[in-house]
Formats: C-alpha cells, sequence, structure tokens
C-alpha cells in the first residue's frame, strides 16, 4: 500500500475543501471497499478525507411521509430503523442481505453506492481491464463470467454493479443528494449509474469532488407491502448472483402501481420498466408475472456461461410478484 495523509472533516465545507485542494485526495466512509482496493494497489490515493464524523448520520421521515437517510447513516442503522422497516421493508431487507454484521456496523450509505465491481479481474493488476485501465481490453469477456452481466452491457464491459442497497433504491425512485463547493445537487438513483458504453470506469453522474449527503426517498402508500429477494452462491456472506426489488398496489383485483428493480444482471441497478407496464392496470395472476418477467429479459443478451441468470431473473420476478400478491392488503 502507497503512504497516504488522513484526516477526519468534521464539517461538510471542510471535506469538500480537503478533497477539492488535494488532486489524489478521496472520501472515506467505513473503508471496507476503498481499503480493500487501497491494499490490492487498485486505488491509490494520496489523502484519505474521513466523512464519518460530518453532521450526515441518521434517518428522518420527510413531510410527504417519506425517508431522508444521511451519507454517513451504516447500514446497519439503516437496516435496523423502524422506520425504514414500516414504511420501505425492502430496503432494510436489501441491506440485511449485504456483506455479514461486522462489515455492516461499518459501512456507510454512501460508501455502498459508490463500492466497485467484484469483477475478478477488475481487482488483479495481470489482467486487462477497462474499467482500471480504460483501453486495456476485458479479461471477463471471454474468461470467468459466470456471474457477469446479461443486460445492459458492452463489448468494454459486463461487470456487474455489487450494491443490494441500491437496488431497492432503484424500485423506490430514490434520489442522491449531494454536496459541492458550488451548493447542492441531487440526481435520481436511475441516472446516477452511467451507462457502460465505451468507458466503464466513468461510473456515476457524481460531479468531481461531490460530497454524497444524504438519499432521498419519496413517501408512497404501498411502499409497506414490498419485498427483496437475493439469490447467491451461498446462504450469506456473498453478492447476488440475481437479486429483486419490488412493490405491488392490487386494488379491486387489478394491479394499480408496481415498482421492480434487478441486481446482479447489470453494471447497474436495472429498473424493470418494460414488466412494470405489462403488469400496470392488469388482473394480477401467475400468467402475467411470468409474462412481465419474460417482457423485461426479452432483451438480455448472456455471455458463454452466465445464460442461468436469465431463467433465474424470470423465475425471481414471478415469485417475487406472486409473494406480494398473496399478502393480506393486496387481495
Ligand atoms: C467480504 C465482503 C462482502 C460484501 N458483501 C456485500 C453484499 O453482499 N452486498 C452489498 O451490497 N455489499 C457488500 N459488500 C460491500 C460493502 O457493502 C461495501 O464495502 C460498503 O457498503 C462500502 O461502504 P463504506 O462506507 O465502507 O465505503 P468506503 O470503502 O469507505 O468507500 C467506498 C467508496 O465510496 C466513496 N465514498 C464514501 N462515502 C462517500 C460520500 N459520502 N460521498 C462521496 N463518496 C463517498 C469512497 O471515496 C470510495 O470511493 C461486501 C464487502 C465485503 C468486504
Ligand atoms: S468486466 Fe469490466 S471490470 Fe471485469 S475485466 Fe472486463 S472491463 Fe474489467
Amino acid at each position: 500500500m502507497k503512504e497516504f495523509a488522513y484526516q477526519h472533516a468534521t464539517q461538510v465545507h471542510e471535506a469538500l475543501t480537503a478533497v477539492a485542494r488535494n488532486a489524489g485526495a478521496r472520501y472515506l466512509g467505513g473503508g471496507t471497499n476503498l481499503v480493500d482496493l487501497m491494499k490490492c494497489g487498485v486505488e491509490e490515493p494520496t489523502r484519505l478525507v474521513d466523512v464519518r464524523r460530518l453532521p450526515l448520520d441518521g434517518v428522518q421521515v420527510a413531510p410527504d411521509g417519506g425517508l431522508v437517510i444521511g451519507a454517513t447513516t451504516t447500514n446497519s442503522d439503516a437496516a435496523a430503523h423502524p422506520e425504514v422497516r414500516r414504511r420501505f421493508p425492502a430496503l432494510a431487507q436489501a441491506v440485511l442481505a449485504g456483506a455479514s454484521g461486522q462489515l455492516r456496523n461499518m459501512a456507510t450509505v454512501g460508501g455502498n453506492l459508490l463500492q466497485r465491481t467484484r469483477c475478478g479481474y477488475f481487482t488483479d493488476l495481470s489482467s486487462p481491464c477497462n474499467k482500471r485501465i480504460p483501453g486495456s481490453g476485458c479479461a471477463a469477456i471471454e474468461g470467468v463470467h459466470h456471474n457477469h452481466a446479461i443486460l445492459g452491457h458492452t463489448a468494454h464491459c459486463v461487470a456487474t454493479h455489487p450494491s443490494d442497497l441500491a437496488v431497492a433504491l432503484c424500485a423506490f425512485d430514490a434520489v442522491v443528494r449531494y454536496e459541492t463547493l458550488d451548493g447542492t445537487g441531487e440526481i435520481p438513483l436511475e441516472q446516477f449509474y452511467l451507462p457502460v458504453d465505451d468507458r466503464p470506469d466513468r461510473e456515476t453522474a457524481l460531479p468531481p469532488g461531490a460530497l454524497i449527503t444524504a438519499v432521498v426517498l419519496p413517501g408512497s402508500a404501498h411502499t409497506p407491502r414490498s419485498c427483496y429477494r437475493k439469490v447467491r452462491e451461498r446462504a450469506s456472506y456473498a453478492f447476488a448472483t440475481v437479486s429483486v426489488a419490488a412493490a405491488l398496489d392490487i386494488r379491486d383485483g387489478v394491479v394499480r402501481d408496481v415498482r421492480v428493480a434487478l441486481g446482479g444482471v447489470a453494471s447497474h441497478p436495472w429498473r424493470a420498466r418494460t414488466a412494470e407496464a405489462v403488469l400496470r392496470d392488469a388482473r394480477p395472476t401467475a400468467e402475467l408475472f411470468r409474462a412481465a418477467a419474460e417482457a423485461e429479459l426479452s432483451t438480455a443478451r448472456p455471455l458463454r456461461d452466465n445464460g442461468y441468470k436469465v431463467a433465474l431473473a424470470r423465475n425471481l420476478v414471478g415469485a417475487v410478484l406472486g409473494g406480494l400478491a398473496a399478502t393480506e392488503g393486496n387481495r
């Protein structure tokens, strides 16, 4: 690991200034991803600006019934908060499906959104990787890629995004709030992660030096009936093979509103807009759920060894929607 300077910031302006003034400076949340990447030489910051003492911790209920979750709130605190569990149960389930208890105690909401891909070639400095070194190639396309993307990938990168939290936030139309020295800004989560295109090293729409200060979840009457399910290679402590976050509002025997997002299938959380359009205003049956999933997956382009994810995603969407339809409030 290369030598680096370290400082704690206690005010947002202090953190922004420290990063703006020092080329190579980075914010440090819980360090559970950044420090790992420093150890293997993928990241080489010259200064770490620790954000955990900034006044950005905690969960507030917004006037519209939504939530504002501070960026330095730990994953454990976010998942345990009674209003998160009550208003957005899929969000609490998603966070609890990630990592381990120790990691969740350290990891912050802001850091979770900005964690890097778990593609093995990304952290193997001897392999070509366009995300690590633009233009060097992609070892995964012809290499080990059974857990890589089936949607939205390009010949430049086929990696998936690892965050469970981001999948639930995507389903709930969350907005990422940030601060720069020029002021405050907001980006809908659905536009926060950039499409892969030919520059997989450019991952988010955050302006340079921006500090994430919160995620904002708009209030919604039916998100209390939501669910997150994650399929993975081990029962715990493993990233998603495929995951689904969904909320379903059925009234008078018809789907009035629905949200579906997929994880583990693309370089970013995949909002299943095509499936939602099939479901809206239709009678909720197992056939409809299957048709919606099939419509969403019709654009899937599996790689040599990950075609199984298409059937898995299709079945998981059907199972999650079927489970939600069977719950008390949706009969
Ligand atoms: C063994 C293991 C298993 C895991 N399993 C899962 C899993 O199943 N699901 C899952 O979702 N995650 C999983 N994780 C990832 C874990 O959730 C992330 O490492 C963690 O959420 C990152 O948060 P952090 O605060 O530690 O980020 P850090 O490592 O501190 O930072 C990550 C990035 O975010 C930047 N950053 C941090 N805070 C801010 C901010 N406020 N504004 C702007 N930039 C900021 C940093 O500069 C850095 O680039 C796992 C991690 C490990 C090590
Ligand atoms: S899939 Fe993306 S992260 Fe993995 S080797 Fe290819 S370019 Fe790198």
